[in-house]
C-alpha cells in the first residue's frame, strides 16, 4: 500500500520510517511511503506558504498556492483519497484503520499535514476527501498524526507483522468483541512479589481461554 505524507517538516516524519516494522514493511515491498515538502511547490518569494487570517487574529494559515500544486501532483502519484489532519475531522478509530487497509490497500492514501492554525478552508473544500482527527485535542501539526494513521493502517495489511495473528486477537479487534484486550505476563513467574495468576501456567487451554475472555476490559468511553 502506498502512502504520501504532504508536510512542511519532512524530517520529522522520515526517521519513523528508518527502524522497526515499518523499516521492514518497506523493505518487503508490503508498503511505500514517499514524504512530499509542501514549501518546495511554493512559487512565492523565499518560498512563502503561510499568511495571516483575513478577519485578523493571531496565528498563520497555510496558504493555497504551494497547497493546491502539493496536492494536485501528488494525486498524480497516488490515485487514493486525501485525507487531511484535523482536529475538526471525524475521530480516528480501530475500525476506521481497518477501513482504510480494506478500502484503499491498492491506490493508497495522501496524508496532508497541516501547522499553525491549519490550512486555508477553500483547499479543504477543493481537493480534501475526507477530514480526520487522532482525538480531542490538539498537537502542533498534522506530522504525528499522520504517522498514528499509517501505523495503524499498516499494521493491518497482511504480511506486515511478524506474526499474522498478533492483529487478529487485539484490543477493538471482533475476535475479543471490540473489548481491551487482557492483562499479559512473561517470565518470571514472581517480581517483587507480584506472581503471574495460576491458571496460565497451567497448560489447561481451555482455562486460559477463558480467563483471558473474562480479564478482558471495557474500552473507556
Ligand atoms: N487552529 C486549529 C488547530 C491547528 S493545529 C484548530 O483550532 O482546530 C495545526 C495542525 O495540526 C492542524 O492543521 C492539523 O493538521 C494538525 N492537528 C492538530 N491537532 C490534530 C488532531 N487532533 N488530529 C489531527 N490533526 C491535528
Amino acid at each position: 500500500m502506498r502512502f504520501d505524507i504532504l508536510t512542511l517538516f519532512p524530517s520529522l516524519v522520515q526517521p519513523y520510517f528508518e527502524d522497526s516494522i515499518l523499516k521492514r514493511a518497506i523493505a518487503a515491498k508490503k508498503i511505500k511511503v514517499a514524504v512530499h515538502n509542501i514549501r518546495d511547490y511554493s512559487t512565492e518569494r523565499h518560498h512563502k506558504v503561510d499568511d495571516s487570517p483575513y478577519g485578523g487574529g493571531a496565528g498563520m494559515v497555510m496558504s493555497c498556492q504551494a497547497l493546491y500544486d502539493a496536492i494536485k501532483a501528488v494525486k498524480k502519484l497516488n490515485k487514493g483519497p486525501v485525507l487531511y489532519m484535523s482536529p475538526c475531522g471525524d475521530r480516528f478509530t480501530q475500525k476506521k484503520a481497518e477501513a482504510l487497509a480494506k478500502k484503499h490497500a491498492k491506490k493508497g492514501l495522501i496524508l496532508l499535514c497541516g501547522r499553525y492554525e491549519g490550512i486555508d478552508q477553500r483547499i479543504i473544500d477543493l481537493l480534501v476527501d475526507e477530514e480526520i482527527s487522532i482525538g480531542d485535542f490538539v498537537v502542533t501539526g498534522g506530522e504525528l498524526p499522520a504517522l498514528t494513521i499509517i501505523d495503524a493502517v499498516a499494521r493491518l495489511l497482511p504480511g506486515v507483522l511478524g506474526d499474522d495473528e498478533s492483529a487478529s486477537e487485539e484490543s477493538f479487534s471482533e475476535a475479543l468483541d471490540g473489548m481491551l484486550e487482557y492483562p499479559h505476563y512473561t517470565k518470571p513467574e514472581a517480581f517483587k512479589g507480584k506472581h503471574v495468576p495460576p491458571v496460565l501456567l497451567s497448560g489447561n487451554h481451555a482455562a486460559i481461554k477463558k480467563w483471558r475472555m473474562e480479564n478482558r476490559r471495557n474500552p473507556s468511553t
